[in-house]
């Protein structure tokens, strides 16, 4: 059923919600979702009210009376239909998220690929869900089982910067383990999810097992004090975060909510520079830093400061910023206007607090519009500074030179941020002390972006983090799913049938 293209006077796309099984207006105010590319309007967002929210949770908590007891098997096969319509739909769904968010195309595949695999993974989910037993496991003729049982109605609230991978660290293990789903993704780059959604039509879920709801903060508010919603996963910034936590707990509702992060990429005077620059770029102006494990600070260990330093420019050099849709483009615009703004700002209070500005450091404006910022560098920066401490989310890495592994473990623990940090050495002693002492949530030895794969946990630790389980894997399956203890006893069972 293809109702999503209702247009707006002006040609431009209107967005709508998927509540039931159909696509259905938003009651609410609508905004619109900006190309940062070239600053064009690309199509309308509508933020949804409480009473949109109250229609999903009513959809979703009727599909679960019956979704519950759907076999497991049956529920992993429409993983597969959804596996097979996301790889055929891969190149497009990535042009989507490349036009709304603005990454190049590359990296755009490689998000798409990593929700795949999560839907790969939950198509597992016979042997996922699995509980344990044990056969006299309370006495003698009494037996115990530990069985996974899902609750209701879950949600999810996505940020802009992986907008269609990141719904799919939780969708898939909601769905197949039995409970039903909302997704919320971000009012600015939603594009990507609405086709998704388009491709989950057509494979024919059972109406109100997957809903998706369009909005921003107050759509947000509603999910949260919405009674029948068991539990909220989050992802987005670590303010953000917070208050989702507290304001979802407070509702008796299971929350996971994973926030901002600033992540230290550590080079020892071993490290192998020639694999070691690559990595560092890619990790701290992939996605023009806007990556939730974009390395933010580089810290040099000893002697190996002055030819990084050098090398890190001649690198920077060789970025090429423009449209992610252009070939040989390697970094894109930064989100929106006020995001150049602030990045711009935070660069302008980094010179004011004393740091040496190498490269870099302004706006770029081109004449087809679009919010860009130059890849930039700072070197001399100071663990206390503001640019160590304060997540920018834009294409800025700070340097902070220092003697020892010591030395850069305390730029690490001084943070308040634990959601990765990386070693580049050849050294096994550094690299395992270096992975036993942080707490954080991805440790990279000599890999700049440690990104878990969809079998793995997405953790995060301290204000990266909030809550016990993460995102992805066994995690998600323990998130959204009860273990029920079963204790049983028959009391004419030993002597056969008798009556
Ligand atoms: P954000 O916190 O501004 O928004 C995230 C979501 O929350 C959006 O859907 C938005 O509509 C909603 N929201 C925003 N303000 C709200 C409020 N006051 N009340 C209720 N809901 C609200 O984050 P963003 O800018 O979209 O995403 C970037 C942030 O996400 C960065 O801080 C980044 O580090 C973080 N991030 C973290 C991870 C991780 O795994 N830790 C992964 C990706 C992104």
């Amino acid at each position: 059923m293809k109702t999503l293209d209702r247009t707006t006077e002006t040609g431009v796309k209107m967005l709508q919600n998927y509540i039931g099984g159909r696509w259905v207006p938003s009651t609410g105010e609508t905004q619109p979702v900006i190309n940062p590319a070239t600053g064009e309007t690309v199509s309308h967002v509508p933020l949804s009210t409480a009473e949109d929210v109250a229609a999903a949770v009513q959809a979703a908590q009727q599909a679960f009376a019956g979704w519950k007891d759907v076999p497991p098997i049956d529920r992993a096969r429409y993983m597969f239909a959804l596996r097979d319509r996301l790889v055929e739909h891969r190149d497009e769904l990535a042009r989507l998220v490349t036009i709304e968010h603005g990454k190049t195309l590359a990296d755009a595949q490689g998000s798409v690929q990593r929700a795949i695999e999560n839907v790969e993974v939950a198509a597992g989910i016979p042997s996922l869900m699995m509980g344990y037993g044990l056969r006299n496991g309370a006495g003698t003729n009494i037996d115990e089982e530990a069985v996974r049982r899902p609750l209701g109605v879950f949600a999810a609230v996505a940020p802009f910067n992986f907008p269609m991978m990141v719904p799919f660290w939780f969708m898939p293990y909601a769905i197949t383990t039995g409970n039903t789903f909302i997704v919320k993704p971000s009012e600015q780059d939603p594009g990507s999810m609405a086709r998704v959604f388009e491709l989950i039509d057509e494979i024919g879920f059972p109406p109100g097992v997957v809903n998706l709801v369009n909005g921003a903060r107050g759509t947000v508010d509603a999910l949260l004090d919405h009674p029948q919603i068991r539990g909220i996963s989050f992802v987005g910034s670590t303010a953000v975060a917070r208050y989702i936590y507290a304001r979802a707990a407070a509702n008796g509702k299971r929350v996971q909510a994973a926030g901002g992060a600033k992540n230290v990429m550590v080079v020892m005077p071993d490290a192998d520079l020639d694999k070691t620059i690559p990595n560092i770029i890619n990790s701290a102006f992939g996605s023009s830093g806007q990556r939730c494990l974009a390395g933010s600070i580089v810290v040099p260990v000893g002697p190996v400061r002055e030819e990084l330093r050098q090398r890190l420019v001649e690198a920077i050099g060789q970025i090429k910023v423009g449209n992610g849709l252009d070939e040989g483009v390697t970094m894109g615009p930064v989100i929106s206007e006020t995001a150049r703004d602030r990045i711009v700002q935070a660069i302008e209070n980094g010179r004011q607090e004393g740091a040496e500005l190498v490269t870099g450091g302004h706006a770029v404006q081109p004449e087809e519009g679009g919010y860009f910022v130059e890849p930039t560098l700072f070197d001399n920066v100071r663990p206390e500074m503001q640019l160590a401490q304060t997540e920018i989310f834009g294409p800025v890495l700070a340097m902070i030179p220092v003697e020892s592994l010591d030395a850069a473990i305390d730029v690490i623990d001084g943070s308040p941020y634990g959601n990765a940090a990386s070693i580049f050495t050849e050294h096994g002693g550094w690299a395992r002390e270096f992975q036993t002492r942080l707490d954080v949530g991805n440790v990279g030895i000599n890999i700049g972006v440690a990104a878990p794969m969809a079998y793995f946990p997405f953790g995060g630790a301290r204000d990266s983090f909030f809550g016990t389980q993460h995102g992805q894997g066994r995690d998600a399956i323990d998130f959204f799913t009860d273990r029920q203890v079963v204790i049983t006893r028959w009391f004419g069972g030993e002597s056969g049938a008798h009556w």
